[in-house]
């Protein structure tokens, strides 16, 4: 039985590795969970999971939760994820915290020899250099929980990384990818808040609307894959049935193809190398009657451009884009800024930055710090 903690387990990939972990019960137990502040839903998943600890990033509401659960501990703030995160029983943890905020207690896990199913990609994008050479060094997996990094994961599965031509990041194209120009300038939050496919947090949706996420992907199929930035393609998919595939030197393309649910990929990384029955039933594919793949539009979706121009410069742009990013989606959707102006205002932050070298956490929470700061006022 393996041994679980999940940190961000009150969001839309926690709730989900919960709902893996119930299908799945004799393969699991839950360790530790970790949210923000939703403690209503911490205190039903602890009476359904028993965890041994809690932590709950909101100091006032950790202290409400104990009173709750008294039976269990329960520890505040940013120890209390740390907590969490190196708990001494846990095999393998989940990090599922929505935003950078998740970096430093994922990189508490590897220091602590924890393998890592990794769903939040801010990590790898603000700090990928730190978290991949820590993991080489204390010999912990990283195993993707995005779903199309779990694609790639399993279309290399026993291949030879040196045979590899592509790597093609399939995207959905969000709500707006056939919209002009001045439809796109009138968008609206909720709006933006609509997926076509997939139910997930609000910072990821927006993300996926601008093409920011696919963005933030493309740059951590870098750091999981050791691949350089010309071998990452992105096309737009909108059935996203696909969900990605690698072109090998010899012509062959491995695509990885399923429901649109974050089912698999979630379960894959808690079962790898094994494949468990899901409750996900499989596509039929009788009833598929088309699969498109085209070219995004990177100049209505500009977001997209910067990350790759992040990715190729290097250094500590990706850092400073990530965090300027998360702040303008959050202006956005406290409609102090408008759709467009996301990727407008990140562009004229990112040519202001003077790129530096990451070295440590300090140097990566430094950028990401100055880089909310900008972006506050931008
Ligand atoms: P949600 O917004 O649904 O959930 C975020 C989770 O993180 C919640 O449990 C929230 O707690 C917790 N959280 C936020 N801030 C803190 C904090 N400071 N301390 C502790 N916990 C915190 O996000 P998603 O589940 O959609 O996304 C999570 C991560 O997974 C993101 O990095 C996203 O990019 C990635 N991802 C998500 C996918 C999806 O389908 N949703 C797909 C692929 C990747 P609370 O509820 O208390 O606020
Ligand atoms: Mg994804």
């Amino acid at each position: 039985m393996k041994k679980i903690a999940i940190l961000g387990s009150t969001g839309s990939i926690g709730t989900t590795t919960l709902q893996v972990v119930r299908h799945l019960k004799d393969a699991f137990r839950i360790t530790a969970l970790a949210a923000h502040s939703n403690i209503d839903l911490l205190e039903q998943q602890a009476n359904e999971f028993s965890p041994e600890l809690i932590a709950v990033y909101d100091k006032a509401k950790a202290s409400e939760l104990q009173k709750r659960l008294p039976h269990i501990s329960v520890l505040g703030g940013l120890e209390g994820l740390n907590a969490v995160a190196s708990h001494h029983e846990t095999q393998q943890v989940v990090s599922a915290i929505s935003g950078t905020l998740g970096l430093t207690p994922t990189i508490s896990a590897i220091q602590a020899g924890k393998d890592v199913a990794l769903a939040n990609k801010e990590a790898l994008v603000s700090g990928g250099a730190l978290v991949m050479a820590l993991a080489k060094e204390k010999g912990c997996q990283l195993l993707p929980v995005d779903s199309e990094h779990s694609a790639l994961f399993q279309c290399l599965n026993g291949e030879n990384p040196s045979t590899i031509n592509r790597l093609i990041l399939t995207a959905s194209g969000g709500p707006f990818r056939d919209w002009d120009l001045d439809r796109l300038k009138q968008i609206k939050v909720e709006e933006a808040l609509k997926h076509p496919n997939f139910s997930m947090g609000a910072k990821i949706t927006i993300d996926s609307s601008t093409l920011m996420n696919k963005g933030l992907e493309v740059i951590e199929a870098y750091w999981l894959f050791g691949v350089q930035p010309e071998k990452i393609e992105v096309l737009v998919h909108p059935q996203q049935i696909v969900h990605s595939m690698v072109e090998f030197k010899d012509g062959a393309i491995m695509a990885q193809m399923g429901e649109p649910s974050m089912i698999v990929p979630i379960q894959y990384a808690l079962t790898y190398p094994n494949r468990i029955d899901s409750p996900l039933h499989p596509i039929d594919l009788k009833k598929l009657r088309l699969l498109e793949f085209t070219a995004p539009n990177y100049d209505s979706f500009r977001c997209l451009k910067l990350a790759f121009e992040a990715l190729r410069h290097g250094g500590s742009l990706a850092c400073y884009m990530n965090a300027a990013n998360e702040v303008l989606v959050h202006r956005f959707l406290k409609r102090q800024i408008g759709w467009m102006e996301i990727s407008q205002k990140l562009e004229h932050l990112m040519l202001g930055h003077t790129t530096q070298t990451l070295r440590s956490l300090d140097d990566v929470l430094h950028i990401d710090a100055e880089a909310r700061q900008h972006a506050s006022y931008a």
